[in-house]
């Protein structure tokens, strides 16, 4: 399945920021919006399907971000918007509920539930949303609607849970749930960390097992460097069953091991492990998690030292296990990969869930526009749909606008 073109690559956003958003708002409901908020799209460096796994994973903000023009209620009506989708929502909180609203509605009406099962007294709202980040291509644009809502809710509520990174910690984790439970995505909490926790320049290590978070460099320009999306197109669906597949391998090689996560085999005991599993699929399955934890400990050491430029090979490697490994490549992201490479990248690989999405490549600035025509060439040769390649770099976390 592929997905229609997007308009412009990537759109340039009106000033200030979000007015769109507040525009429109005002067009929907006849009166302005008490503001603007704001949430970051991602994109993983590596560490991919680590986070269920209790593991590491180092994702950056998008400058891509979803735009929230919210204005509260007095009463418990949610009135739901959005310029990406003729869908429109009006509800009540109390009719929200595992699967209600279906559709995009149930991540911003999920955010409400959430922070009310954590206890937070919350009304009803009116929402425009205007989202930048391309839906679908495994680049967050789910936890970038999610967190715009809920920083917006937090900040007019006065719930304080956007002041420092301990709140936002806490913030990430009922968004999580809003998308676990009423979206129904079984995903795990790397998104959500991204968009509220990331900062500018820097990649987000997020340690999955106890929430904890560090900074690491990553300024790009100063390297000559240009990170490249690479999206196929190709619509990636993580609820056909694949995702939850690959989590359960993990967490029957979890329990054949006697584990509570494969974060807790150590690479160096890697085949004495990979030993004890007599399943030859889990077994590739539990490789991929462990070399790859390794992988994100390595990336992070070379940024530390400012060495951002020899990442690539860890990429490649990353891309390789995913393929092999882990199984969740295909066709077109092995061809954007490849062809990147080719053309000057210093690595590339997949990027999100798989089966479809973003791929990423490392590249010197100077070959980037020929990574971008070459990737788009090879894609017309193989009779792939058109993909969608921009730069990046890394952007700042949730936040109010105005
Ligand atoms: P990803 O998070 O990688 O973009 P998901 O499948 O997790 O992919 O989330 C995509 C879904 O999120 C869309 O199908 C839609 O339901 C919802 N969504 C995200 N942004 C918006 C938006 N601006 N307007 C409406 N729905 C959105
Ligand atoms: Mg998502």
């Amino acid at each position: 399945m592929t997905r229609p073109d997007p308009p412009t690559t990537p759109p340039a956003p009106p000033e200030p920021a979000g007015s769109t958003a507040a525009q429109s708002f005002s067009e929907a409901f006849g009166s302005e919006p008490s503001g603007v908020w704001s949430a970051p799209g991602r994109v993983n460096l590596i560490g991919e399907h680590t986070d269920y796994n209790a593991g590491l994973c180092l994702p950056i903000a998008l400058p891509h971000r979803t735009y929230a023009a919210v204005r509260l209620r007095e009463d418990r009506r949610l009135r739901l918007r959005s310029l990406q989708s003729p869908k429109q929502y009006e509800l009540d909180l109390d009719d929200v509920r595992a699967g209600n609203p279906p559709g995009w509605g149930g991540y911003a009406g999920g955010v409400l539930w959430a922070l009310e099962e954590a206890g937070h007294q919350v009304r009803g709202l009116d929402l425009m949303l205007d989202g930048q980040v391309p839906l679908g291509a495994g680049l967050s644009s789910s936890a970038a609607l999610e967190c715009s809502v809920a920083v917006a809710v937090s900040d007019l509520l006065d719930l304080g849970l956007t002041g420092n990174d301990d709140a936002r910690a806490t913030l990430a984790a009922i968004c999580v749930n809003a998308e676990n439970t009423i979206a129904q995505a079984p995903t795990g909490g790397m998104d959500q960390a991204a968009a509220l926790r990331c900062q500018v320049g820097h990649a987000l290590l997020l340690d999955c097992r106890d929430g904890s978070i560090a900074q690491v460099p990553f300024d790009l320009s100063a390297h000559g460097l240009s990170l490249l999306i690479m999206d196929t197109r190709v619509e990636h669906a993580l609820d056909d069953g694949q995702y939850a597949q690959r989590r359960a391998s993990c967490e029957e090689a979890a329990q054949q091991l006697g584990l509570s996560s494969l974060r807790e085999v150590a690479f160096d005991d890697l085949d004495k492990t990979l030993d004890r599993l007599p399943d030859i699929t889990i077994r590739a399955r539990t490789r991929h998690v462990v070399t790859e934890i390794e992988r994100v400990r390595q990336t992070v050491a070379l940024l530390r030292a400012g060495r951002l430029s020899e990442v690539g090979p860890l990429f490649n490697a990353s891309h390789a296990s995913m393929r092999d490994d882990f199984q969740i490549s295909c066709p077109e992201l092995d061809v954007a990969v490849q062809v990147a490479r080719a053309h000057g990248a210093l690595g590339a690989r997949m990027t999100g869930g798989g089966f479809g999405g973003s791929a990423i490549a490392l590249v010197p600035a100077e070959r980037a526009a020929e990574v971008t025509s070459a990737v788009a060439r090879a894609f017309t040769d193989n009779e792939f749909s058109a993909p969608h390649c921009f730069a990046i770099t890394a952007g700042g976390p949730a936040r109010r606008e105005f």
